[in-house]
């Protein structure tokens, strides 16, 4: 019997991921530097707003950025 592949810790990985960035932070790229291997792809910029409190999904990745300070 084969054991069957789980995207269950994928999808988790994909929707629970936050990051909080400063405006020090941008322009924001994803993978950040501090962002593990696993889940890391092409680095691509992502056009967050510099807005505190502003949030922006990464299209790859899935993990949400949020501005804070
Ligand atoms: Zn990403």
């Amino acid at each position: 019997m084969m054991a069957t592949t789980s995207t269950k810790d994928y999808e988790r990985l994909g929707t629970s991921r936050e990051v909080i960035v400063t405006r020090k932070d941008l322009p924001l790229h994803c993978p950040t530097d501090t962002t593990a291997l696993w889940c890391s792809h092409p680095r691509v910029f992502l056009p967050i707003d510099s807005n505190d409190g502003a949030s922006y999904r990464c299209p790859y990745c899935g993990t949400l950025y949020r501005v804070l300070g």
